[in-house]
């Protein structure tokens, strides 16, 4: 990464919901380097959580924190913010990021399931924004990057809750990016197709079983149905399409729904 790259977000604070693995963690990591300091969230064995978290900070000589906030809870998330505003400082950018996902057929979808989903992919989102905005408006900056997915614009079978809440967020991206857009502040969803980490290896390992395959194979067939290019998104392109919408160079695209997804919804 070139010392310009690196210098791009100096001086920044930059939440990232659900950063301890996967997508998260990759747009984490990516935003460190390019110079943000950045405030982790999410779940996961605490040990593995702090060797992260200090490993990142120790790589890239940004302040690396972490908030184990719930994002299904509206007070835990209105903590958040108002514990970062003071220990972590002024979050400029927030990455909504958190995600989690079930897959049943309608009739057969436990309305829990679906409360949790709507909560944490997409209530979530209002939340930190609501909290983040008057911090941005103050200081004339701000950049809110949404991961919505394929399904915030297309949708699949059996993942109702997932494809509502998508569908939801881009609609809030569009909505946030018009209200903020006289302030500096922007407003943009990542839209990516099937990105390889435990949310997906999840499903791909479930669809296995019930058919007594092999695990590779049937990632590959997960993939080639819906990519024409026959390959899993990896996390660090959405890292670096997140540091991108996150740079001066992308001041004017604001409200925009990017689809990173192998040419999948082109079809
Ligand atoms: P992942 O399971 O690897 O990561 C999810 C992250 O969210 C983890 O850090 C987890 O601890 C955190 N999380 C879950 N529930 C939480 C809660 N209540 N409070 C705080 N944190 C919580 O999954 P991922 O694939 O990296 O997904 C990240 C985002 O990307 C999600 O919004 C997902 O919908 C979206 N996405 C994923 C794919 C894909 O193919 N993997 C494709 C498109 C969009």
């Amino acid at each position: 990464m070139s010392e310009l790259n690196r210098a791009e977000l100096n001086g920044k604070g930059a939440l990232v919901t659900g950063s301890t693995s996967g997508i998260g963690w990759a747009i984490a990591r990516a935003l460190a380097q390019a110079g943000a300091d950045v405030l982790l969230n999410g779940f996961g064995d605490p040990g593995e959580i702090e060797a992260r978290r200090a490993g990142l900070q120790q790589e890239t000589g940004v302040r690396v924190h972490y908030d184990g906030a719930d994002m299904s809870n509206g007070d835990d998330i209105a903590r958040l913010m108002d514990e970062a505003a003071g220990a972590f400082g002024p979050i400029d950018i927030v990455v909504n990021n958190a995600g989690i996902q079930h897959v049943a057929p309608i009739e057969a979808f436990p309305a829990e399931q679906w409360d949790r989903i709507i909560a944490i992919n997409l209530s979530s989102a209002f939340h930190t924004i609501r909290a983040a905005l008057p911090i941005m408006r103050e200081r004339g900056w701000g950049r809110i990057v949404n991961v919505a997915s394929t399904h915030g614009l297309v949708a699949s079978k059996n993942k109702s809750a997932y494809v509502a809440a998508k569908h939801g967020i881009v609609g809030l991206t569009k909505t946030v990016a018009l209200e903020a857009a006289e302030d500096g502040i922007t407003a943009n969803a990542i839209c990516p197709g099937f990105v390889r980490t435990e949310l997906v290896d999840r499903q791909i390992a479930a669809m296995a079983a019930e058919r007594g395959r092999e695990t590779d194979e049937v990632a590959h067939e997960f993939v080639s149905e819906k990519h024409p290019n026959g390959r899993f998104v990896k996390p660090e392109e959405v890292g670096a399409l997140a540091v991108f919408l996150c740079s001066d160079a992308a001041a004017s695209i604001t409200g925009a729904v990017m689809p990173m997804d192998g040419g999948w919804i082109a079809q």
